[in-house]
């Protein structure tokens, strides 16, 4: 019989769940009104949409109309930082930003800069976490923005985001947080966080793909990067995704629901991994923080062979994971987040990222370890690097 495929990329993108798709369907065929429409159809559609914000709202701890739609994490990392960069641009053009941001913001960063804009970046050390001493001493008065994301998507490390906010607020800077991998998985209260502003992201949590929110706090100033019509209080135009919105509002109802368990269970299934990893494979490199890591995320860097061949490996014994961030691979650059924990290139172009999910068993990480241990030796041995230091022999 042929075995299952085992899915270790959950940071990537999670399987709709049963219950957002059910929820979701009937806003496809038969409730398929615009919300703009001044009709019962669209009076439908609206009251659909103005649950699933409430219910959000309920989540983070926001108000309803503190919380946007927008199409995904990209689409709110963008809008928040340039939003706030061409509201704020009298006040001041110095940004701060992680190097270790999403290329969501790394991008942004970098037409903003373009734009005429000061781009800082604060150091992390080589756990991934934010060097908050650094960021007192790059903080200035006319620093508008601030932004770092609550956990790492490729390393799991999850940053002291209430600190950094204070940081940001003692010069009256926009605090922001990118929670794409973090909502749903931990808590994401924005007014315990301290933050202004947040992106949230629906494939991550077992929702839909092409949704997500972005959390703007009232009184906070943005302009819009989707002009149009007057959809979501004319700050973002687009005929609204009512199904996908349904369908988000429903997993993240469920993942607030059943966070503790999962995030026990996840990282029991992590720790068994990471331990054995550590234990039975030489010269492995855990990545990012071993405490302040999200539940499901262990990256290894495994030295003298380059992640692609690892991942093609694991991919035919049907194990799925990624090598470096989903949104990264098929480039063959090393990872912009090791180099920046100050990994030599030579492993940050041999990490792999396994996440793990809720559906997934200790037998099928068990399994991957074995396949692991068999793939890792036989492409040292074909390995040039792994010859040329000659002595080096596995126990
Ligand atoms: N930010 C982080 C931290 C992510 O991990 C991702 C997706 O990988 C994004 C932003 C982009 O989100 P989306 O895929 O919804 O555009």
């Amino acid at each position: 019989m042929e075995k299952k495929p085992i899915y270790f990329d959950h940071a990537a993108t999670t399987p709709l769940c049963k219950e957002a798709f059910e929820k979701m369907t009937p806003y496809f065929t038969e409730i398929f009104g615009n919300p703009n429409s001044q009709h019962a159809y669209g009076r439908e559609s609206v009251k659909a949409v103005d649950e699933a914000r409430d219910a959000i709202a309920k989540i983070i701890n926001a108000k309803p109309n503190e919380v946007y739609f927008t199409s995904g994490g990209t689409e709110s990392d963008n809008w928040a930082m340039r939003g706030i960069a061409h509201a704020y641009m009298n006040k001041g053009k110095h940004m701060i930003i992680s190097p270790i941001e999403h290329a969501a913001m790394l991008a942004t960063a970098k037409a903003l800069k373009k734009e005429g804009f000061e781009i800082e970046f604060m150091k992390v050390d080589e756990d991934g976490l934010v060097d908050l001493e650094h960021l007192k001493t790059i903080i200035r008065d006319d620093t508008i923005f601030v932004g770092c994301m609550m956990a790492n998507n490729e390393v799991g490390t999850i940053e002291p985001i209430k600190e950094i906010a204070e940081i940001a607020h003692s010069k009256g800077a926009v605090m922001f947080t990118d929670a794409v991998q973090a909502a749903g998985v931990l808590k994401t209260d924005v007014k315990e966080l301290g933050v202004d502003m947040m992106s949230m992201s629906g494939h991550k949590i077992y929702g839909p793909k092409g949704i997500g929110a972005l959390y703007v706090r009232n009184g906070l100033k943005i302009d819009s990067i989707l002009t149009g019509g007057h959809q979501e209080r004319m700050k973002r135009g687009g005929t609204t995704n009512v199904p996908a919105i349904v369908g988000f509002a429903e997993a993240f109802k469920i993942a607030d629901r059943e966070r503790e368990e999962n995030f026990k269970y996840v990282s029991k299934l992590r720790d068994h991994f990471i331990e054995r990893v550590l234990a039975e494979v030489p010269f492995v490199k855990l990545n990012g923080s071993r405490e302040k890591r999200l539940p499901a995320n262990a990256d290894f860097s495994f030295k003298f062979i380059e992640g692609e061949s690892i991942l093609f490996s694991l991919d035919l014994a049907g194990i799925s994971v990624s090598s470096g961030s989903a949104c990264s691979s098929g480039s063959l650059e090393p990872s912009h987040v090791l180099l920046a924990l100050g990994l030599p290139e030579e492993l940050a172009h041999g990490s792999i990222r396994f996440s793990f999910g809720k559906h997934n068993t200790l037998e099928e990480v068990d399994y991957a370890v074995d396949v692991i241990k068999e793939s890792v030796q036989r492409l040292r041995e074909m390995s040039p690097l792994f010859k040329a230091e000659g002595e080096i022999k596995y126990v």
